[in-house]
């Protein structure tokens, strides 16, 4: 007989992987109602605030990309563990302050939240970072747009993106993916459409503008299908994966 503590975690790593298939299940009813191959959207696990015991639940049922918003949290866990899984894709997705810069360019893979050139600055002379006696790819990132213009949130606003994109795209460090957006929440999927639709117009005009971008970031639990139908090709989901957070950090 299993000791409690086994059923336990047998029953977590359940939930865990049904919690998995019906977010799966949304992005694919999503993107064929957009006409678009599901495979085209990566769907980012956002572990913030939950335990590696919480990711290793999620990369044992095959999930492989995981965000983090807090650079100490998150590279404790990507130390914790990249023993047991070497190949996990860590993305950073939070506010980033230039004294964590050097934390964040030798333990993620991603940056979502590139919204300065300073910082885009710093983190492409503190990549060349080697790994097992080779040096990692340049570090791949997305600039965070402002797109709902509000005067209190991160992100460059729109008006400057272009700017600043093509400063970034020059930095041998960072390679740079596309867009990635937080919009001011909304309900309705006809009112959650119009800052992703937004971005997307912003993302093709930089595409015109000569920039080989292919990367919209943008989607969470209460509003991934609106973001689907925009062209999303990551969406950033913590809480339909892991539960409820029990309360904002910051
Ligand atoms: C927390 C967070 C998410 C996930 O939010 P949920 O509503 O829990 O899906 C996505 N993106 C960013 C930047 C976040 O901070």
């Amino acid at each position: 007989m299993n000791p409690p503590s086994d059923d336990l975690a047998a029953a977590a790593a359940a939930a865990a992987a049904e919690r998995l298939r019906q977010v799966r299940l949304r992005i694919e009813q999503a993107a064929r109602a957009a006409g678009r191959d599901a495979s085209q959207v990566r769907l980012l696990a956002v572990s913030k605030t939950f335990g590696a015991h919480a990711v290793s639940a999620m990369a044992a049922c095959g999930q492989s990309d995981f965000g983090e918003n807090y650079v100490q949290e998150g590279v404790a866990k990507i130390d914790a563990l990249r023993p047991s899984w070497p190949s996990l894709c860590w993305h950073f997705i939070g506010p980033l302050q230039s004294n964590k810069s050097r934390e964040v360019a030798r333990h993620f893979d991603w940056v979502h939240s590139v919204d300065r050139l300073s910082v885009a600055q710093r983190l492409s002379a503190q990549r060349p970072v080697e790994c097992d006696g080779e040096l990692l790819p340049p570090l791949q990132v997305c600039l965070q747009v402002n797109i709902s213009g509000e005067s209190s949130k991160s992100g460059v606003p729109a008006s400057q993106a272009q700017q600043l994109a093509h400063e970034v795209a020059r930095l041998p460090g960072l390679r740079l993916r596309g867009l990635m957006c937080i919009p001011a929440p909304v309900q309705g999927v006809a009112a959650q459409r119009e800052p992703f639709a937004r971005l997307r117009e912003l993302q093709q005009h930089l595409v015109a503008s000569g920039l080989a971008l292919d990367t919209l970031s943008m989607g969470m639990s209460a509003d991934l299908e609106a973001a689907v139908l925009e062209g999303a090709t990551i969406v950033r989901v913590g809480s339909a994966l892991f539960g409820a957070r029990a309360q904002a950090r910051r």
